[in-house]
């Protein structure tokens, strides 16, 4: 047999459990979760609300810590490291994009951008005018946050998570709360960032992005459908 020289995934949970505590209260947000996204590839994760879609996200993103089992970015293992590594990590490896706008409100927003790549501590891999102007946004450069019509601050939003052009973007129900343009327009820049190898995992109840998808994962209390 042919030795296996397949990569390692862009990002892989193993057998993730996740709990909550709250008085006598216990909530298994996940219950042995697996799952993975290679690089180029678009993973969406659905499931009803409470399912652990969220809960998963974070623990891909190194934001929380996993009561047990593994993630692994491009085969470096994420989870059970210090806060600083895994945030060191997360700045080099992993853009995030969520729903709520992840601008800082007293930066214009080519400033947002430098910032963000400024935090990576590498030389940036992306020109800001550059990845503006991609993004339909080169004439909102020195706008503050406030100053974002929806659709707009949506991009931005996209801007920041790309900063770094990481193998890996993460998304938290990005186009929950867009008008139908900006939505497409915004799983259109997805759809681009697979071809250009990034792995994107995107948690999400749109029909739309589902079947984009490559590959569904489907959560119920915390398992994998
Ligand atoms: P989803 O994103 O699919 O709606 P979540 O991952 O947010 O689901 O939540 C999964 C379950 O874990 C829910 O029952 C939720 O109430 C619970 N949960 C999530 N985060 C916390 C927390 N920080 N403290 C207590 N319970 C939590
Ligand atoms: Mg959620």
């Amino acid at each position: 047999m042919m030795p296996d020289h397949r990569p390692a995934p862009a990002i892989e949970a193993r057998d993730l459990y996740r709990f909550f505590h709250a008085g006598d209260d216990e909530t298994l947000a996940l219950r042995g979760v697996s799952m993975h996204a290679d690089r180029g590839e678009l993973v969406a994760v659905t499931g009803p609300s409470g399912s652990g879609k969220s809960t998963l996200l974070a623990c891909l993103a190194g934001l929380d810590e996993p009561d047990g089992g593994v993630v692994h970015v491009d085969g470096e293992q994420l989870s059970r490291r210090s806060e600083p590594q895994r945030a060191a990590m997360r700045a080099r490896s992993i853009g995030l994009l969520f729903q709520a706008n992840n601008l800082i409100e007293h930066l214009t927003l080519a400033a947002n951008v430098a910032f963000v790549q400024r935090i990576a501590g590498q030389p940036a891999p992306v020109d800001v005018d550059e990845l503006l102007e991609r993004l339909g946004l080169a004439r909102q450069r020195a706008a503050y946050p406030s100053q974002l019509s929806g659709g707009e601050a949506a991009r931005a939003g996209l801007a920041v998570a790309m900063a770094n052009d990481p193998p890996v973007l993460l998304a938290d129900e990005p186009t929950g709360e867009l008008d139908s343009v900006t939505a497409a327009r915004v799983l259109g820049e997805l759809t681009r960032l697979t071809e250009r190898g990034t792995a994107v995992v995107v948690v999400t109840h749109s029909a739309a992005v589902a079947q984009r998808a490559d590959r569904v994962v489907e959560l119920r209390d915390g398992v994998v459908r």
